[in-house]
């Protein structure tokens, strides 16, 4: 694999970042995954611009424009002959003496990877998935994507541990989101409902890009706050993410949703997604 290391193209054995780099002491970085299928990338633009966001949010320095960005991810694609996977790009504060506060006039550290993997046709996306529910136990800034991911990690690790697929994450009872995707249910009544934005989640791209195409098809969607309870007794419920698309979920907790098997919704909301995706592909 060839990965990009601060201007550098080179074979991933040769890649080095700094000790004193931030985002190795401090998790003091930002990233963003973007999904690749047919050699172009999804909704490239609106990673470019909650990037922005991220980097804004911490007071970080761009490392590079947004072309020159975008060019990168175009070098990647073609330099490990992807067709379909993900493209992974973080940004971190830079290398300086280990302080709390932000150094100045740190470079920051651009890294850039691809993993090629299927993504239209998995086993998640055919039989669906598996949740238990967890505490939130994440800081109070879920809508800066950071690279310090080491509670949802821990999150992931319970669901494997106890066999399932992934955890939603809860507070008092009312789910947060997935370790790494945004949570819906869809009620009797066909409504799909899916948290709010805030500080509490991450405003996911393909989250914004599914409620879009599920109001275009006449879908009624309601962003709101919904407890496990009310999951556990939904007609459906699925996961958005870049690297998962819409993916069904067919049991909370031991609790099979509906009847345990991909709800129409999800389904039709995934093949949406994949069609209106490719289209409008960059
Ligand atoms: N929520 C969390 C906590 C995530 O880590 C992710 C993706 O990594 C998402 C939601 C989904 O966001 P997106 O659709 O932009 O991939």
């Amino acid at each position: 694999r060839i990965v990009y290391v601060n201007g550098d193209y080179v074979p991933e054995a040769e890649a080095k970042i700094s000790v004193f780099d931030r985002g190795f002491l401090m998790a003091d970085g930002v990233y963003e995954v973007t999904s690749v299928l047919a050699g172009r990338m999804i909704d490239f633009a609106a990673h470019m611009a909650r990037l922005r966001r991220s980097l804004a949010e911490l007071e970080m320095d761009a490392p590079a424009g947004e072309a020159e960005l975008e060019a990168i991810h175009r070098e990647m694609i073609a330099r490990n002959a992807l067709e379909e996977g993900m493209i992974y790009m973080q940004v971190t504060r830079g290398a300086a003496d280990r302080d709390f506060t932000y150094p100045e006039g740190a470079e920051p550290s651009l890294v850039l990877f691809t993993q090629a993997r299927p993504l239209r046709d998995t086993a998640g996306a055919r039989n669906g998935i598996r949740v238990i529910t967890v505490p939130d136990i994440r800081w109070a800034r879920r809508d800066i994507k950071t690279v310090q991911l080491l509670a949802p990690s821990m999150c992931k690790m319970a669901a494997k541990t106890a066999g399932v697929d992934d955890a939603w994450m809860q507070e008092d009872g009312v789910v947060t989101e997935g370790t790494s995707n945004n949570a819906c249910i869809v009620t009797a009544e066909g409504t799909v409902v899916t948290r709010d934005l805030s500080s509490d989640i991450l405003h996911g791209i393909t989250r914004a890009a599914v409620l879009r195409f599920a109001r275009e098809a006449q879908v009624k969607v309601e962003e709101r706050a919904f407890t496990v309870e009310e999951a556990r007794a939904a007609a459906e419920a699925f996961v958005t993410s870049a690297s998962s698309f819409v993916t069904p979920v067919v049991e909370i907790d031991g609790t099979a949703i509906g009847d345990g098997t991909p709800g129409p919704v999800a389904r039709r909301l995934r093949d949406i997604y994949i069609e209106e995706s490719l289209k409008a592909a960059t």
